[in-house]
C-alpha cells in the first residue's frame, strides 16, 4: 500500500506525545473540561483533554453537548484563547521600594500548545506582526513566543459562528506549527494522522509510538478538512471591507449597532488578536512599596482615549465603529493584514449577541442601497 511522510498515533501515541513534551520540560497547555466550558490549560496528561464533549454555540450563547464519540478536539473556540499564554491579561512591569527598582524580569514559560486551530495560528501570526515586529517589540511576547512548541490541529468541526473560511485563515492549518494532527474519531476509536512541520516536531514525533498512514488515509482525512471548510455556519460578505468601512464612516448604521451594545468590552477580551494594554500603579500605604502592572484594555472602555478634558470617543457609536473599523480596515494599514481571523468568538461572548458578520453585511446591503 502506498504511504506518505504522515503517520498515524493512536490514542496512546497521543497520550506519549504529550508525556514527552513534558518530558522535555514544555509546560503542555490544551482544551480541559472547567465551569461549563472547555478552557485552555496546562495539562499533566492527555487524560486531561475534554474526549467527548463538543459545544452549541449562538449569538450571546455557549453550551456545553455529548457528543455521540469520544474525539478530544470535536468542538470550536471556547472563551479563551492562545493569546492569554503569549500576551498575559496582567503582568508585573516592575517594583520598587527603599531599596531601588526590581525588574520583576523572570524567565519566560516555555509552553506547548496542543490542539491551536487553523483560525487561532493565524491570530498568533497577528499577534507576531503586532508585537514582535516593528521598532518596538514587546520583550516578554517575543520570549514567550519563540519557544513554543505549536501542535496544530486541522478542524473538522466548525461550530455555528465559525466563519475562518471566508477570511482564508482554516479550517486547514497553514504552516506555523511544529505538529499538525488531523483527529479522526469513530465511536470509542480515536487515531491521528499527524505530520512533522519543522525539524524539532520531526524530532518529538520520532520519540512517539506511531505507523506510517496510507495514501487513502491521508486523502480522507484531508477530504474531512476540506468538508469542514463547507459547514461553516457564518461567512463574512465578500469585497473590499477595508474600503466598505472607510465610506460607511457616517452610516446611520452604527447608531442602530450602539442600541444594542453595552461598551462592555467581552469581544476585545475573547478576541485572539485585540492586543491594547494600559498600565495600572499600585502602592502599599506606607508608601514603602510600589508596584506597575500592564493590563489588557479595551477600547469601549471611556478611559481607553482619555486625554486631558476627558475621553475622545465619548459614545457608544464612536467607540464601536472604532472597534470594527481597527479590525476589518485600519488594521490593514498599520500591520498588513486583517485583525479578524473569523473564530466567531465575539459573537458567542457578546451579551446582546452583536454578530460582527451580520453587521458587514448590513453595511454592505446599505452601501449597494446607495449606489
Ligand atoms: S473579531 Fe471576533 S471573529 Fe474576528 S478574530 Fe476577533 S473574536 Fe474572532
Ligand atoms: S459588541 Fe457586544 S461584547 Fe462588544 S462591547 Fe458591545 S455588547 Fe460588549
Amino acid at each position: 500500500m502506498a504511504t506518505s511522510d504522515a503517520v498515524v498515533l493512536d490514542s496512546a501515541g497521543l497520550h506519549r506525545l504529550v508525556d514527552e513534551l513534558r518530558g522535555r520540560g514544555y509546560r503542555v497547555v490544551g482544551p480541559t473540561l472547567r465551569d461549563n466550558a472547555i478552557v485552555l490549560a496546562e495539562l499533566d496528561g492527555a487524560d486531561d483533554l475534554p474526549y467527548g464533549w463538543g459545544v452549541d454555540v449562538a449569538p450571546g450563547t455557549y453550551t456545553l453537548r455529548r457528543r455521540e464519540d469520544r474525539a478530544a478536539f470535536g468542538h470550536s473556540s471556547g472563551p479563551q484563547s492562545w493569546k492569554q499564554f503569549l500576551h498575559p491579561p496582567r503582568k508585573k512591569l516592575w517594583s520598587c521600594g527603599p531599596d531601588g527598582v526590581d525588574s520583576a524580569a523572570e524567565p519566560e514559560p516555555r509552553y506547548a500548545f496542543l490542539g491551536v486551530r487553523g483560525c487561532d495560528l493565524a491570530a498568533m501570526g497577528v499577534l507576531d506582526r503586532v508585537l514582535s515586529g516593528g521598532e518596538h517589540p514587546d520583550g516578554s511576547y517575543v520570549g514567550r513566543r519563540r519557544q513554543v512548541f505549536v501542535v496544530a490541529v486541522n478542524c473538522t468541526e466548525p461550530g455555528r459562528l465559525c466563519f475562518c473560511a471566508s477570511m482564508a485563515t482554516g479550517p486547514a492549518c497553514r504552516g506555523g506549527y511544529d505538529l499538525v494532527l488531523t483527529e479522526r474519531a469513530d465511536g470509542a476509536e480515536l487515531d491521528y494522522v499527524v505530520e512533522a512541520g519543522s525539524p524539532a516536531g520531526a524530532e518529538v514525533l520520532a520519540a512517539v509510538p506511531q505507523r506510517a498512514a496510507d495514501l487513502a488515509e491521508v486523502s480522507a482525512a484531508a477530504d474531512a478538512v476540506v468538508a469542514a471548510g463547507t459547514r461553516m455556519g457564518r461567512r463574512m460578505p465578500d469585497g473590499d471591507l477595508r474600503q466598505l468601512l472607510i465610506e460607511s464612516r457616517e452610516s446611520p448604521h452604527w447608531a442602530d449597532v450602539a442600541n444594542r451594545c453595552l461598551t462592555c468590552g467581552n469581544c476585545t477580551m475573547v478576541c485572539p488578536t485585540c492586543f491594547c494594554t494600559s498600565t495600572a500603579d499600585v502602592t502599599d500605604l506606607a508608601g514603602e512599596h510600589a508596584e506597575r502592572w500592564m493590563e489588557w484594555a479595551s477600547c469601549f472602555e471611556l478611559d481607553f482615549t482619555f486625554v486631558h478634558e476627558g475621553p475622545v470617543r465619548r459614545s457608544g457609536p464612536s467607540r464601536y465603529r472604532h472597534w470594527l473599523t481597527h479590525k476589518l480596515s485600519s488594521w490593514h494599514d498599520q500591520f498588513g493584514t486583517s485583525g479578524c481571523v473569523g473564530c466567531g468568538r465575539c459573537i458567542a461572548w457578546c451579551p446582546t449577541g452583536i454578530d460582527i458578520t451580520e453587521e458587514m453585511a448590513t453595511f454592505a446591503r446599505l452601501a449597494d442601497d446607495n449606489d
